[in-house]
């Protein structure tokens, strides 16, 4: 199984923000669409790095509420972890497991063609793991 079959289910669409959003911004965004973490790119669509509501929950708890007004460059990861779709999804839980985070963006070419979170992996297991157990019921009712 890998990343592809993913990307195909829940499309390749990446909320993405320039470099230099305000992480009160880049907050709103989280918020609004109810995700993690922004993939922070140029205007060439470049990827200049990853910002997480982790991120943003540092910044505040270092410097306050004054840094929501910060660039999100001054805040996000800038040597991004990426993966390619025909990466098996185990490898990249293992990876992100490893890293301890838990977004990973997809790329090919070096463009920015989807994004897995924990939480898609975890879903994708779990309907896989439900078609093994209704194909085994199915088997053993004959
Ligand atoms: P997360 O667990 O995704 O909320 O992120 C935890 C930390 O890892 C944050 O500082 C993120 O900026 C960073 N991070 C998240 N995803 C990646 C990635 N794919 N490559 C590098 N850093 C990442």
């Amino acid at each position: 199984m890998t990343v592809s079959l993913i990307l195909t289910k829940k499309g390749r669409v990446v909320a993405t923000a320039a470099p230099d959003v305000t992480l009160q911004e880049a907050a709103k965004t989280l918020a609004e669409k109810r995700i993690g973490a922004l993939v922070i790119t140029h205007s060439d669509g470049a990827i200049a790095g990853i910002l997480s509501e982790r991120d943003v929950v540092r910044a505040v708890a270092s410097k306050g509420a004054a840094a929501l007004n910060d660039p999100a460059s001054g805040h996000m990861t800038q040597k991004v972890v990426t993966t390619s779709e025909d990466k098996t999804i185990i490898s990249v839980l293992e990876e992100m497991s490893a890293r301890r985070f838990r977004h990973m963006p997809v790329t090919s070419g070096g463009r920015l063609i989807g994004i897995l979170s924990i939480g898609d992996i975890v879903n994708h297991r779990l309907q896989e793991m439900e078609a093994e157990q209704a194909a085994l019921k199915d088997y053993i009712a004959g």
